[in-house]
């Protein structure tokens, strides 16, 4: 890796990829965000990442000024720059220069940074054996508040939570709205397997629509597993047969243990399924380089 970061038209090293202090990013984490992995040179699911980015500029009235086929030729750029086959991209768009003051309508023209980077993953433990999780009291952010579809880069709300996970000596945290119902965790998205029915909460309950909880969705369908998106509360995760998380950067990972309490035996059969079909797209499903 080299460390050479895109940033507003240059790549530069990263010492030198600097934004501006009145940059409404920097300001007010008024911004959105892709995080993407690249398999064999081949990015997964790129056109799914770049449709979302776009998304949530359109909510946030960001007017992105860069069309899908520039981005791609920027983040291809950034990944072969840095001599990179398999790994992780952070694209950013911020806001832009404006004042201290908080109206976005101010700034001047959105920032873009991309990142290309090599991945810190999870033990491979993790995978055999399942993840530990606690569930914090930090609720997600409503999403007539603030909605989780929006990728923005404002992640105080799953901070909060994350602080909680990391205190308690656990790497994740299972963050619930308003009425206890489960939303998602605080950077991957919640699945249950019941009965070999395969539950993940709705995206209305304010979880973001991920990459990899999509492609779970229509690999289980392509498995004849039985899909629902629905609100569960912690009863039906403590008694499911399986439970795991969704992810960029953690793919399907199973989940050991929920605030103490054992589910199932550790890697369920289901979730090892899924996590064996998801491998095999994952070099051949994206944007190759
Ligand atoms: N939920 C949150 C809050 C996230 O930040 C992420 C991404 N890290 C996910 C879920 C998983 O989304 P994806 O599969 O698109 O990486």
């Amino acid at each position: 890796m080299k460390d050479i970061i895109y940033i507003n038209g240059e790549f530069v090293a990263k010492r030198d990829a600097k934004i501006s202090v009145f940059d409404h990013a920097f300001q007010f984490g008024d911004g959105i965000f892709e995080g993407l992995r690249f398999y064999q040179r081949n990015i997964f699911r790129l056109k799914q990442h770049l449709e979302r980015l776009e998304s949530s500029a359109r909510i946030l009235m960001i007017k992105m000024p860069w069309s899908q086929e520039a981005l791609t030729e920027i983040i291809v750029e950034s990944c072969r720059r840095n001599e990179l086959t398999d790994g992780y991209i952070r694209m950013m768009v911020t806001r832009g220069e404006g004042t201290i003051g908080l109206n976005p309508f101010l700034c001047t023209a959105p920032g873009l940074v991309v990142i290309a980077t090599t991945i810190q993953l999870y033990p491979e433990s993790f995978y055999q054996s399942g993840l530990p999780i606690i569930t914090a009291s930090t609720r997600r952010n409503a999403p007539d508040a603030l909605s989780g579809r929006i990728k923005s880069l404002n992640y105080l709300n799953n901070i909060m939570a994350k602080m909680e996970a990391v205190q308690a000596g656990v790497q994740e945290a299972i963050m619930l709205d308003r009425n206890g119902f489960i939303v998602e965790c605080t950077g991957d998205n919640f699945f249950i397997v019941k009965g070999g029915v395969l539950t993940t909460p709705p995206t209305y309950q304010g979880a973001l629509r991920g990459i990899t909880r999509d492609a779970v969705l229509e690999i289980a369908k392509n498995l004849d597993v039985p899909t629902r998106e629905e609100p569960m509360t912690l009863y039906e995760a403590y008694d499911a047969d399986e439970v795991f998380l969704t992810g960029s950067a953690a793919e399907i990972v199973p989940v050991s243990t929920i605030d103490g309490r054992p589910i199932g035996s550790g890697a369920g059969k289901i979730t090892r399924q899924l996590l064996a079909e998801f491998r095999k797209i994952t070099a051949t499903d994206g944007q190759k380089f």
